[in-house]
């Protein structure tokens, strides 16, 4: 069997492999990417069902960064500027977010209880909190902590807040003073705090757009699912039998899959901290609609346990290329890191409240698609950075270097992952 030999070999299409790629062409060095999809982007790509087109997850640019500007400007020219005013469904009610600081449409009673729990919240300074639901109750006092993030965090990060660290958390939680959080009791006039000042989305093509002149002149094989790295030989190995040979791999795909497949098999340590790495999996459940009766919020979150989808967004109000005319759509997102749901046990827990609750009409929808997928947010328990550092340093010993959300194990967006795939 003949073996294609090539200076880089890539390991993944999506945006972090891409830009591994467009960095080292513009170095005149060769690379070539193996992708075990059909196409490129991963979770940046999308995915089209009787026209209408629906993204891997939410997926806004929000970047600061001047070179993945560009990069998506001369990609993707056509752009929407939104205003992020995302909301939130609490006990059957809309709050503006983040709720913290938005609590008019609540009762009376829970107002009062939140304000004087905030009032009697420990001294930020005093303490450094060991962990999530410390950090959590110190910055939001007791009862907005439990009622709201606390109860989010199970569903969106699948564990309880105690059992992650903070580090991850920098600007992602805004947190008011106890005056913004009384005027927000008092009005719901109150002024946009969310992180980002506008959320940018491509006119055309899906987010999957923006990655357009990162894709163009690649050298990407398609179909091809890489199951065995020799890391004495160089060489690695797919699902069909073909080999290629490199001088430096750069490998994009979950970190745990990489030690999976690596020959000779990694010392103990390394495998032992690549099976205590954790992540949540995650289920998009996409709806088309024949109407426009959807809620006017590009994006919403669901505090309310009895659905398990914990956000739910519009790729028709993001763009309307994403839909047919007359009608709308909306993506749910439901996370797991253990067992699985059936298909008609999460149209009951997700849509179904919906539709008992009015915000969505059964008679409007045309059809419900529901994908998984294996990895989505890494989490960031309280042994996180130790063992992927033992799992990194390993890999770079050895001649990989690993790049992207999953290759850094990071919680990266679109911009950092293509700056760590710019970067290498
Ligand atoms: C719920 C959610 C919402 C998000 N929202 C936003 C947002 O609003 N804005 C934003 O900027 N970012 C957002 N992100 C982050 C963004 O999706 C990621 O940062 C980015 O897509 C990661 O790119 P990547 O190339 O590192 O990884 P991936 O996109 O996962 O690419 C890895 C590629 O490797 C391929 N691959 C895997 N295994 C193999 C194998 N064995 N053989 C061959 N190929 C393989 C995969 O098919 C994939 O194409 C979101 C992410 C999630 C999960």
């Amino acid at each position: 069997m003949s073996i294609q030999e090539t200076q880089n070999i890539i390991l993944g299409a999506g945006v972090a492999g891409l830009g591994a790629a467009y960095a080292l062409n513009k170095r005149n060095e060769k690379s070539l990417i193996i992708e075990k999809d059909k196409t490129h982007g991963g979770l940046c790509g999308n995915f089209s069902i009787n026209g209408f087109r629906f993204d891997r997850f939410v997926h806004f640019s929000f970047t600061a960064n001047e070179q993945v500007n560009q990069i998506f400007e001369k990609s993707s020219p056509d752009i929407y500027r939104h205003i992020p005013n995302p909301f939130n469904i609490y006990k059957n009610k809309w709050i503006k977010h983040p709720a913290q600081n938005n609590l008019y449409p609540l009762s009376e009673e829970e107002k009062t209880l939140i304000i004087n729990d905030f009032k009697k919240r420990k001294n930020i300074s005093d303490k450094v909190p060991d962990n999530y639901e410390d950090w959590l109750r110190i910055q939001y006092g007791n009862y907005f902590a439990e009622h709201f993030p606390m109860v989010y965090t199970r569903k969106y990060w699948m564990c309880e807040a105690k059992d992650l660290e903070t580090k991850w958390i920098g600007n992602r939680l805004y947190q008011p003073s106890i005056e913004e959080v009384i005027e927000g009791c008092k009005t719901s006039e109150t002024p946009i705090t969310y992180y980002s000042k506008e959320m940018r989305y491509p006119k055309y093509g899906g987010y999957k757009q923006y990655l357009k002149i990162l894709a163009e002149n690649q050298d990407i094989i398609y179909g091809e699912n890489v199951t065995c790295v020799d890391a004495i030989n160089k060489t690695i190995k797919t699902s069909k039998g073909k080999a290629f040979k490199y001088h430096h791999l750069y490998s994009s795909i979950p970190l745990p899959n990489l030690i999976g497949m690596l020959s000779p098999t990694p010392p103990d340590e390394v495998v032992t901290a690549s099976k205590k790495l954790k992540c949540t999996c995650g289920y998009q459940i996409s709806v088309g609609f024949k109407t426009n009766r959807i809620p006017p919020y590009l994006w919403w979150y669901i505090y309310d346990e009895d659905n398990i989808a914990a956000r739910v967004y519009s790729p028709s109000l993001k763009s309307p290329d994403n839909a047919p005319t007359g009608c709308t759509s909306l993506q749910l997102e439901v996370y797991c890191n253990h067992g699985r749901y059936s298909d008609s046990e999460l149209i009951q827990k997700t849509i179904q409240p919906l539709i008992n609750q009015k915000i969505v009409f059964e008679e409007d929808i045309l059809f419900i698609d529901i994908r998984f997928e294996d990895f989505a947010n890494v989490i960031f328990d309280h042994e996180i950075y130790t063992n992927r550092h033992i799992i990194r340093d390993y890999l770079n010993s050895i001649g990989i270097t690993t790049i992207g959300r999953f290759g850094e194990w990071d919680y990266l967006w679109s911009d950092q992952s293509l700056l760590s795939g710019l970067n290498i």
